[in-house]
């Protein structure tokens, strides 16, 4: 999964980038509202979620926000704003917003809020994902595959979650680049070859034909 965190105050955008990379996420940081809105509307495919200040330099988040869904931009907006600006709420859910966080907030809140609105896209009854005998929970960051707990890294975790929530599509290398690394990844290193291998071996426990194929030429699919 990868965020577009759009933060004016560097050191909170800090803090917040290094603790959701922890948590696993790629995270793209820009400081000013302008060259945010720019970026979003050329990579328009390349996040799954955009974190948004309402006060920022150049454009302002609320604009941000309109300016996005005019243009047909489906992104999910997580907006940021102070206490003063909470009467703005209604006017932010009405330009498109998904959910606003009111400053200051805890760190296990926000990750809380990111998870929700990334998790609603898919069925509402259950957030774990179930793909054959593996089963995901992106809440509990647990994996099983035919009930036996799967211990993988964070990246590996990342990629498999893909994987289940695309089942049978084959997904290229620059999908998985683009949705797990963020624009600090050097591309032609053959790093997520290496990440996939590992996370075959130990999805595959032994057992062949891999789940996890490889389509020559193309990248990846999991076949379900
Ligand atoms: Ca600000």
């Amino acid at each position: 999964m990868r965020l577009l965190l759009v933060e004016d105050e560097d050191r909170l955008a800090d803090i917040l980038a290094e603790g959701l990379r922890h948590k696993g996420y790629a995270v793209d940081t820009i400081n000013d509202g302008t060259k945010a809105y720019t970026r979003i509307s050329l990579h328009r495919n390349d996040y799954d979620l955009v974190i948004l200040d309402l006060m920022l330099p150049g454009m302002s988040g609320l604009d941000i926000c309109r300016q996005m869904r005019a243009e047909g931009i489906t992104i999910p907006i997580l907006v940021l704003t102070a206490r003063n600006e909470e009467e703005q709420k209604v006017n932010l859910l009405l330009a498109g917003a998904d959910d606003y966080l009111v400053k200051p907030f805890s760190f296990e809140e926000l990750a809380a809020r990111i998870q929700a609105i990334l998790r609603r896209p898919i069925e509402s009854v259950s957030t774990v994902l179930r793909v054959l005998d593996i089963e995901l929970d992106p809440a509990e960051h647990t994996v099983n595959r035919d009930g036996v707990p799967l211990t993988l890294t964070l990246k590996e975790f990342g990629l498999l979650e893909y994987f289940l929530r695309h089942p049978n599509e084959v997904i290229n290398r620059e999908d998985l680049i683009v949705h797990l690394w963020d624009f600090n990844y050097e591309s032609f290193s053959n790093v997520v070859d290496v990440h996939i291998k590992n996370l075959r071996r130990k999805l595959d426990m032994g057992s062949k034909p891999s789940i996890l194929e490889t389509v020559r030429g193309i990248g990846y699919r999991l076949r379900a």
